[in-house]
């Protein structure tokens, strides 16, 4: 394709794009069965470790078991916070910078918008582990992040109402980055610069044999000199000896009608997060989000980012109940009291968390030729830019320049 095309091909609507990916990925496919790297899931992970992989001039074979991209995994939902002031841990701040680098080159490489710069907004107690853990990275890394008094918050911000006693801060270099979309790009970038993708092709085992890992699928049998899982939620089967340690939950979201819509897009409301000091976990949401610029679901999307109820990918119930709607609405009318209209769509999502909800970027204990992104615990998407990156760099040069030492396999004996 041509750098015209392509950039006509980045601003398509959702469906087309991925109508012009799947005719790609299928014009991809040859009757070879001997690769270079091997990647096991073409989602999140997997689509930016095939970019990266085929940039770098190798030969890449990316298998998914579904569609490109699809809902029944992690990535779906039209819009994935993207913040520098990390209060999960101060060491994933390098990463995010080189991840707002790459989110950067993949736009310009493709004239695709990928990062919404909308601000951030951060509401909680001092002492909560939100306000506490992103002002010490913003402090050590020099992350500019504003503090607000309550008048100027009631000024600027008016759609939400606080209890006394809650810092209230901006960090206005944070936003959006749109899930769907940047999967699409960066499996269609591989496939141009050589990849070859298979979807509706489920791994069903992996081994290795001397210097090479065969990968075996219901139809094929594939070798490779590398392997590189980014399986998601699926990665405790495909990993038994991680499994232990990875537990899958069933995350509900929902998109609702605002009663004034005009008072809810992205010119005058940005992303929040709300520490509720009377609920664990921590509220989440964004502006109205165009539907023929983003897809859908249409409305204003909101959720709880807590570990919901243990559950199993292949077999999660994905079916909403009642129950699931009112936590959500019960924090919307306590924090942004009448906005509430109706709720438009609900939908589930899977966490794949890890016991201290940090990644594992690593090789597979015991197997030096496979490679390992998985347990992103429900804060990962913003990070595949860069984690695709380093799967290419660790599974094909055995090393990163990334610092991510404190994401190996190792920690959790
Ligand atoms: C509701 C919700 C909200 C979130 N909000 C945010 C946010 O605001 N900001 C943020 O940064 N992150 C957020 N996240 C987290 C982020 O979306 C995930 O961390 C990220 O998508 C995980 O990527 P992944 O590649 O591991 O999984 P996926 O994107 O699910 O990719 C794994 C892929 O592997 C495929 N696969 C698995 N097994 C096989 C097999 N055997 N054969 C072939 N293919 C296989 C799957 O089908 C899938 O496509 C959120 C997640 C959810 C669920």
């Amino acid at each position: 394709m041509q750098a015209g095309a392509a950039l006509a091909a980045a601003t398509l609507p959702l469906p087309q794009l991925s109508a012009q990916v799947h005719r790609e990925a299928a014009q991809s496919v040859t009757s070879e069965t001997h690769y270079d790297a091997i990647v096991l899931g073409v989602g999140s992970m997997g689509s930016a470790t095939c970019y990266y992989l085929a940039r770098q001039g190798w030969r890449v074979l990316g298998l998914e078991q579904f569609d490109i991209p699809h809902e029944l995994g992690s990535h779906a939902g039209q819009s994935r916070i993207i913040r520098k002031a990390y209060f999960e841990h101060p060491d994933y701040v390098p990463l995010l910078e080189r991840a707002y680098h790459n989110w950067q080159a993949l736009e310009a490489e493709t004239g695709a918008r990928l990062y919404h710069k909308t601000g951030l907004l951060y509401f909680g107690q001092p002492g909560h582990a939100l306000i506490k853990g992103l002002r010490e990275s913003a402090t050590r890394y020099h992350i500019r992040v504003d503090d607000l008094t309550a008048q100027q918050q009631a000024a600027r911000f008016a759609q939400f109402t606080l209890p006394g006693g809650y810092d209230r801060l901006i960090e206005p270099d944070a936003g959006f980055v749109t899930p769907e979309r940047a999967v699409l790009l960066y499996t269609q970038r591989a496939l141009q610069l050589g990849a070859t993708i298979r979807t509706h092709e489920k791994i069903l085992s992996h081994t290795t044999s001397g210097n090479r890992v065969i990968v075996k699928t219901e139809g094929a049998t594939y070798q490779a000199s590398k392997l590189i899982i980014t399986a998601g939620p699926w990665a405790g089967k495909m990993l038994p000896q991680l499994s232990r340690h990875l537990s899958v939950t069933r995350q509900v979201v929902g998109w609702v009608k605002p009663k004034d819509w005009k008072k809810f897009n992205a010119a005058n409301f940005p992303c929040w997060t709300i520490a509720d000091h009377e609920k664990p976990g921590i509220f989440y949401g964004f502006p109205l989000l165009p539907t023929e610029q983003f897809g859908g679901p249409i409305g204003l999307k909101l959720a709880h980012h807590l570990h919901g109820a243990a559950t199993d990918p292949d077999s999660v119930n994905r079916t909403v109940t009642r129950a699931d709607e009112a936590a959500l609405i019960e924090v919307l009318e306590k924090f942004i009291p009448g906005a509430y209209a109706s709720t438009l769509a609900l939908k589930t999502c899977l966490y794949t968390n890890t016991p201290d909800e940090n990644f594992i970027l690593d090789f597979a204990p015991g197997q030096p030729n496979v490679v390992i992104a998985c347990g992103f615990s429900g804060h990962g998407f913003k990070f595949a830019s860069v984690v695709g990156e380093i799967m290419a760099d660790l599974a094909m040069k055995g090393t990163t320049q990334q610092p991510i030492g404190f994401l190996n396999a190792k920690r959790f004996g």
